[in-house]
């Protein structure tokens, strides 16, 4: 971190800021000074990551400050070069293998998530998602059959052999979450700043890994931040891409390719797009997974129904058949990505020459 004082800030200005580092760990030793004419700078060597910014751009003498290291140093591929893997329990190395992972919106009876399940099963899914608790805009629309809904998806884990994914919406559940053995616990884009629920969940004993998703609008900056949050406590954490709402009625969200292609060059976890929510539109559900897992996402989300028009919930986003199609498209991609590197990927598996 570089501190720039005010022409203005004389001996006093400098002292104050050097008190004020002492104060937070850090010794005059750690301190580079540069007096120019006009400015002077203080640079301070070593960890800077506790140090809270905004505290010491308030302060009366201090014109600018700079992070030089990144914030979010323990993601970041600087740190740790190598991808992150997390490893569920059937031996899934999400970060790793290709993850792909489908199943309903959210759990409506036995016989759809029974059905859609045994499909997507069939169909090579590695993970099973079903929604219990739904986080729903018309809070009269239906929002989930609760515990019993995770007592089915417990049940179908049984009948398929998958793993499975449910969004925890509230730190009341986590005994439910724990008591279901809920193998990765999805937080929804709308807690993605819920700080105290992060801050719960980070401190659940044996945590289970947990899918982060990034809400609409919420900067990388502030996904990472609270990424991070959950890391400290757990580093099983997963990012997923769920696209930003947009003016264009045609789609429900958009889904941020960018993103995807930042984090991977950037930092070490896994990122999963997520196309269902990041379109809203079934026709382009299966592209821009594609195009996600070109841009570098270790896996999708996909919903599925094997009903969708009877769907409670975001059916005009689910698949049904062309769930088949995805997953033999989705390795091809992926393969050539280990290989040829993200931007290659998609012009190979379509067979086109690299120039
Ligand atoms: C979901 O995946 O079930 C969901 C509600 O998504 P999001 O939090 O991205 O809206
Ligand atoms: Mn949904």
């Amino acid at each position: 971190m570089i501190i720039q004082l005010k022409a203005s800030a004389g001996k006093t200005g400098f002292e104050k800021v050097v008190s004020n580092l002492a104060e937070d760990g850090v010794p005059r030793h750690r301190l580079d000074i540069f007096s120019g004419d006009t400015y002077t700078l203080v640079g301070i060597k070593g960890d800077a990551t506790k140090l809270d910014l905004d505290k010491y751009q308030a302060l009366e003498h201090v014109l600018t400050v700079h992070r030089i290291s990144d914030p979010f140093k323990e993601l970041s591929r600087q740190f740790h070069p190598d991808d992150s893997v997390v490893e569920l329990k059937n031996g899934h190395r999400i970060g790793q293998d290709l993850t792909i992972i489908a199943g309903p919106c959210a759990i409506e009876s036995r016989e759809q998530l029974f059905k859609t399940a045994e499909q997507v099963a069939r169909a090579g899914a590695n993970i099973l998602r079903g929604g219990a608790f739904k986080p729903r805009t018309i809070h009269r629309s239906f929002q989930g059959l609760g515990e019993d809904g995770l007592k089915l998806l417990a049940e179908a884990r049984q009948e398929v052999g998958l793993p499975v994914i449910s969004e925890i919406m509230d730190a009341r559940d986590i005994p439910l979450f724990i008591d279901y053995d809920i193998d990765i616990w999805q937080v929804g884009a709308r807690n993605c700043l819920n700080y105290t629920f992060l801050d719960a969940l980070s401190q659940v004993p044996h945590p289970k890994p947990v899918l982060l998703k990034r809400g609409d609008h919420v900067s990388l900056n502030e996904l990472l931040g609270a990424a991070l949050r959950l890391y400290e406590g757990n580093p099983r954490v997963v990012l997923c891409e769920r696209g930003d709402k947009t003016a264009d009625r045609v789609h429900r969200n958009v889904l941020n390719l960018n993103n995807v292609s930042y984090l991977k060059h950037h930092y070490h976890l896994p990122v999963i797009v997520d196309p269902s929510h990041g379109t809203g539109v079934r026709e382009l559900v299966v592209d821009m997974g594609l195009a996600g897992l070109a841009a570098g996402a270790d896996g999708i989300m996909v919903e599925v129904h094997y009903q969708p028009d009877k769907a409670l919930c975001d059916g005009a986003q689910s698949l049904n058949e062309e769930f088949n199609s995805l997953v033999p498209l989705a390795n091809g991609v992926f393969q050539v990505r280990g290989a040829q590197g993200a931007a290659q990927a998609a012009c190979l598996a379509l067979g086109a020459t690299a120039a």
